[in-house]
């Protein structure tokens, strides 16, 4: 069975993205039967697992390799430059000089390989350190520790998939904003649900982010925060758009509050409890899941 993937995400940081994800992981196996893989990818210093006890199952640490100059071995013949497709090393002939920008090297190994000279050997570059815990009652979590952007955020992102097995369902915190890092962790995901801080919100923004979102050809849906009720010009935009609404998390002290003492909301708390299951039910059917556990 194909997992369900269900990413969280807000176009504006500090929405509340981490606090739904994370009550919604705590309740997850009450209301799924297989195992829940949270993956927190967000570029953030990880915090979800703070709230779990866990257990360490096992670290890696990816790396890409890219060329390290050894000067007295270079007799500046250009072949590297010429190999490379991305302009990240420039010969200067007449001054004698080889310079290697890092940031645009993609770490293909080709300039190595093309210099007959030795000149050019491979130096390990960290791009991410996954740490995989067990957080109990059939949840894992995934964390990295991501240094890498753009390409090698890619990258970093594709060793994630080595530790996920046999889940039924795989949450994602994606970086929030509108750029590469924000859509690549988006990208495997069969539904994005947009965190709608609603003391941020306005028609004219939303509307053109919900549109690019949507050109992507994912499934969205709103999950509205800081509000027990959908505010009207939200609701119209989402009616304009068929975008469907999970629910609403009302504003309440107590979540901030308690995320402070390092505490969970739902933990003996019915109303709230109430809450987070309601949206997690509708996020899993929206993303085709129907099956669920008795209450
Ligand atoms: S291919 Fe090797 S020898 Fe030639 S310029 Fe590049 S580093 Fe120097
Ligand atoms: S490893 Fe690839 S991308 Fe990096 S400098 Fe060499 S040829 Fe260019």
């Amino acid at each position: 069975m194909n997992p369900i993937s269900i990413a969280f995400y807000s176009p504006v940081r500090g929405s509340g993205v981490s606090t739904l994800l994370t009550h919604i992981f705590e309740i997850a196996p009450e209301l799924i039967a297989g195992k829940t893989v949270l993956l927190d990818c967000d570029l953030e210093f990880p915090t979800i697992s703070a709230f779990f006890k866990t257990n360490l199952i096992r670290e890696k640490t990816t790396k890409v390799f890219q060329p390290l100059l050894n000067r007295s071995h270079c007799i500046i013949c250009k072949s590297c430059a010429k190999a490379c497709a991305f302009g990240a090393i420039q010969v200067f002939q007449n001054m004698s000089y080889v310079r290697f920008e890092p940031a645009l090297c993609r770490a293909c190994g080709a300039c190595i390989h093309t210099c007959q000279y030795n000149a050019l050997t491979e130096s390990a570059y960290e791009i991410a350190t996954w740490r995989h815990l067990d957080a109990g009652e059939r949840r894992e979590i995934l964390e990295g520790d991501l240094w890498a952007d753009d390409f090698f955020y890619t990258r970093a992102l594709q060793a994630s998939r080595d530790f996920i097995q046999e889940q039924e369902l795989i949450l994602i915190d994606a970086r929030g904003g509108m750029d590469f890092i924000s859509l690549e962790a988006m990208h495997h995901a069969n539904l994005l649900v947009l965190v709608i801080d609603v003391t941020l919100f306005s028609p004219e923004p939303y509307r053109q982010i919900f549109k690019n979102l949507l050109a992507h050809g994912k499934k969205l849906v709103v999950v509205v925060n800081r509000s027990g009720i959908v505010p009207e010009p939200l609701r119209q935009l989402c009616v304009e758009l068929s975008l469907p609404i999970a629910g609403c998390l009302p504003f309440n002290q107590g979540i901030p509050r308690n995320a402070v003492l390092g505490e969970l909301m739902t933990s003996g708390k019915t109303l709230t409890k109430d809450i987070f299951s309601n949206i997690l039910r509708n996020l899993l059917l929206n993303a085709g899941h129907r099956t669920f556990l008795p209450v």
